[in-house]
This record gives structure tokens, C-alpha cells and sequence, in this order.
């Protein structure tokens, strides 16, 4: 079947074949490949091409919907692996669990979790998804089944988490939750000057909150470069009274503009609109989970607010000490250049070490932020972020990528060559294919 099946950034546009998985197909469905490589896709909420098959087959998994298995009295979970993290909140957060490392959508799937080994708020306490996986099931291109765990096939287990799907098709994953009292957050929202006033308000919440990440006006300049807006929270403990109302429902961005929304006029307007939408130092609230961790999930497709051509997330993380002075780098850069948007995120990952052979977080600083995609001046702009990342020794994440160069690809993440050597022979990707060539 040919469908068009885009990343989220909606760049590149390629062509593929699509065939699905699920209950009572073939799991691994090798005929309709006729010769052509096959990649497992989960609900296309990357960013760039590793979900992306140009010229071959996407394994779409979202039919491996089904939960098998789940222990209150633990909160270990076992469900397939198209199963949404949205669909497990559903299920577990009245029983008084919650998943203890999620990314900024809750419309992810559990194979796209784990193959991105995606991180979120929780990093600095939890780390990455990958080790909250007890374990799982990998189905190969020639039938063989691997049951994968840190002691059962270790080695499958390390290069399938954050293995941008290029071992096989993850059928089903057992995840161990973290247990709370109720579905709510104790959140403060402080509003930080400068860049300076992150690394600070950071410094001080790591030890005492959950969840900690800043939405920063990436227009600012001078010595308002890096202002934002430091959300910190940690879920409600018993007996609360007044509890907030659950969000209503998710509205549609109801078409594909002709262009983007995001440009010059409306870029520096949103910033400080933004910024500014909260007056006081600090503020506190009682929040349901939902808006705290997944704003942007209100907005079903708000992707297609930048028209046509699409957008690029960059996101890098930059270790050690030096990542502060490169930060300031890159946000000068971006500031200057007048690119950017509404959405730009800095987060301090913490010392949790990432147990995938390619997962992306490491001890440091990340920044993520949207560009509209405008050619060659935003291709341009990135390429020199990317000097600035290269010379901190940092690197970029390969779920928001569409454009790195392979060199700086290999260079950050010298682990690649195990990750091929484990390879489905029968697996590629976009990005991969890129990569490695
Ligand atoms: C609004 C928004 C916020 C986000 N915030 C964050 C964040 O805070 N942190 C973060 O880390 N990421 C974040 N992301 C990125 C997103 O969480 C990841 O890209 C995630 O992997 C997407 O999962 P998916 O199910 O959509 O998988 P897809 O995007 O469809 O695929 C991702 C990868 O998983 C592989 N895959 C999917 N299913 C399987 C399977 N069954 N077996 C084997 N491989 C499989 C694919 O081959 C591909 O390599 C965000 C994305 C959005 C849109």
C-alpha cells in the first residue's frame, strides 16, 4: 500500500510502501518486501528520517495494540509494542501509576520509546525510558524470536534501546512503573532573567523536584539571552482536596497551511508573549499530569502550522562544564539569526547512565528548538550550531534529525559499528542509510 506516512517535522518527503502488523498478520511480513529493505514505524512522532524508509517498506506497528499483562501491586506492565503511552496512562494512572521516564508527547508509542530511548522532565532522577525495560521481544527478518532483557541476550537488549529500530520488529515490552498517589503535579513556574538564572534555578531544583525543564525565548539578546520560564514539579502526595479539573479534549489544527505560521512577524510576537504571559517570580499550582507534561499534545497536528515545507527540530546535548559556554554560543547564534520559534527547550540531563549503545542523553545540557524550514538560510544556520556542538564535544539527537552529516554522526556516536554489526540485514532507515554511507 502506498501511503504518505511523514515524520513530524514533515522533512524530507519520500516514497515507501506500507504494510501493516497486528493481530492475526504476520508479524514480520518478509514477502511484501520483494527485495527491498523494511523499518518498523511506531506513531511517526519523530521529527526527521529515522522513521523514514525512502524506497523501501515501513513496518507500520501500531495494530500491536494489545495489553497483555499488568500487576497492580507492582506496577510491572506487559504490552505490545504499538501500544501509546497515552493508552498506559489511561490504564494505570487510576490504578496509581505512572511511567517514570516520558517524553514531551504522550503519543508515542512503546517500540518508538524504547528505540529512541527517549527521556523526559524525570532525566536528572530517572534517566531514560530504556531503563525502565524489563525486558522484550524482537522478532528478526528471518523468524528468529529473542527474548531480551540485561541478562537474557544482553547484547540485542543494549543495541535495540535507542537502536532507531534497525534490529528487528520489538513485538511486545515489559516496563516497570514508578507508583504515585494521584494523577496530579505540584508545579512552580519561575521566571528566569537570563541564561545565568537557568543554570541557577537548575542547580538548585535537582535534588527536590521529579521534573525540571525551561522554556526559553530563543529572540532574547544581551543580557536577556536564555529568559524563560522554569517549570519544576513533583507528583501530589495523598489527601488532595481541591483537585484541578482533568483537561478537556485535544483539538485538531484543522488544515496544512500554504505557508508557515512562524516567520519573522510572528516570531518575536509569540516570544514575548510568552514570556510575559506570567508576570510574578514564581508561581504555584496544582496541575493534572497531562498539561504539565504533554502541552503540546492539546493541539492535535500544530505541525501543520508550518506550511508546505515543514520544520527541523534541533536538539544537542552539550557535556560537562563547557556546555554552558557553548550554549550561550548556540543561542547567541540563533538569536542573531532571526530563525527559531515558539518552541525552545533547555534541560539539564543528569548522571543516570543510558543503557542503549546509541541512546542520545549523557551528563549535560540540552537545547531543542524548532526552525521553520526556509532553505538554505536555516540549513546554513544549523550547520553552524553544529561547529559549536562539534567543538563541545556534544551531539545531536538522531529522532529530531533530518540533515547532521554522517561524520558528525559517527564521530559522537563511535558505538554505530556495534549497532551495524547487529543490523537486521533486512532493516534500514532514511536516516541510517544517510549515516553510514
Ligand atoms: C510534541 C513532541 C514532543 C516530544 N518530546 C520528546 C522528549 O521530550 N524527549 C524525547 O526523547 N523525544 C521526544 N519526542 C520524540 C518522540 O518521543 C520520539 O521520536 C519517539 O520515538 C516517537 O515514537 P513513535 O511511536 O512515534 O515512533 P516513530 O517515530 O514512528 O519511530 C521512531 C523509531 O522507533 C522505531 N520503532 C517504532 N516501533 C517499533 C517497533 N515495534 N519495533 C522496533 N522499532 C520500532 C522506528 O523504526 C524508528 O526508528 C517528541 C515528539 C513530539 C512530536
Amino acid at each position: 500500500m502506498k501511503r504518505r506516512y511523514p515524520s513530524w517535522g514533515r522533512y524530507p518527503r519520500v516514497e515507501q510502501e506500507v504494510v501493516r502488523v497486528g493481530w492475526r498478520c504476520d508479524p514480520f511480513p518478509g514477502d511484501a518486501l520483494a527485495g527491498k529493505t523494511a523499518l518498523p514505524r511506531g506513531n511517526g512522532r519523530s521529527y526527521g528520517d529515522s522513521c523514514l524508509n525512502d524506497g523501501g517498506v515501513l513496518i507500520d506497528a501500531r495494530g500491536l495494540d494489545r495489553f497483555i499483562a499488568f500487576d497492580p501491586a507492582t506496577g510491572i506492565l506487559r504490552c505490545e509494542a504499538g501500544v501509546l503511552l497515552a493508552d498506559i496512562l489511561a490504564l494505570t494512572v487510576p490504578r496509581g501509576w505512572f511511567i517514570p521516564a516520558t517524553p514531551g508527547t504522550q503519543l508515542a508509542t512503546v517500540g518508538g520509546a524504547i528505540a529512541n530511548d527517549v527521556h523526559g522532565k524525570a532525566h536528572h532522577r530517572d534517566g531514560t525510558f530504556g531503563r525502565h525495560v524489563r525486558r522484550f521481544e524482537l522478532l528478526r527478518s528471518d523468524g528468529t524470536r529473542l527474548v531480551c532483557s540485561p541478562t537474557e541476550h544482553p547484547d540485542w537488549y543494549r543495541a535495540t534501546i535507542g537502536g532507531l529500530g534497525l534490529t528487528g520488529l520489538i513485538l511486545w515490552a515489559e516496563l516497570a512503573l514508578k507508583p504515585i498517589a494521584n494523577p496530579y503535579i505540584a508545579a512552580e513556574s519561575i521566571r528566569c532573567e537570563g541564561l545565568d538564572a537557568f543554570f541557577d534555578v537548575s542547580a538548585e531544583s535537582d535534588q527536590d523536584y521529579e521534573y525540571t525543564v525551561a522554556w526559553i525565548d530563543c529572540t532574547a539578546r544581551g543580557p536577556s539571552l536564555g529568559r524563560g520560564l522554569f517549570a519544576r514539579g513533583n507528583h501530589a502526595p495523598e489527601g488532595v482536596t481541591n483537585p484541578p479539573r482533568p483537561p478537556s479534549r485535544s483539538f485538531t489544527f484543522p488544515v496544512e497551511l500554504p505557508v508557515s505560521l512562524v516567520n519573522g512577524l510572528t516570531l518575536h510576537a509569540f516570544n514575548r508573549l510568552c514570556y510575559n504571559r506570567q508576570r510574578e517570580p514564581r508561581t504555584q499550582s496544582l496541575v493534572h499530569y497531562a498539561p504539565f507534561f504533554y502541552p503540546l499534545d492539546a493541539l492535535l497536528e500544530w505541525n501543520r502550522i508550518y506550511g508546505p515545507r515543514g520544520f527541523f527540530q534541533y536538539q544537542c546535548v552539550l557535556p560537562g562544564a563547557d556546555g554552558r559556554t557553548a550554549v550561550r554560543e548556540l543561542l547567541e547564534r540563533i538569536a542573531a539569526s532571526r530563525e527559531g520559534s515558539f518552541l525552545a527547550v533547555l534541560k539539564i540531563f543528569g548522571d543516570p547512565e543510558s543503557p542503549g549503545l546509541l541512546s542520545f542523553p549523557c551528563a549535560g545540557v540540552t537545547l531543542a528548538v524548532d526552525f521553520p524550514n526556509r532553505g538554505q538560510p536555516t540549513l546554513a544556520l544549523m550547520e553552524s550550531l553544529d561547529g559549536v556542538v562539534r567543538a563541545a564535544g556534544g551531539r545531536l539527537y538522531p529522532a529530531k534529525d533530518a540533515r547532521m552529516c554522517g561524520e558528525d554522526f559517527r564521530r559522537a556516536y563511535p558505538a554505530w559499528e556495534q549497532l551495524e554489526a547487529l543490523r537486521d540485514p533486512a532493516i534500514s532507515s532514511s536516516f541510517w542509510k544517510r549515516m553510514t554511507r
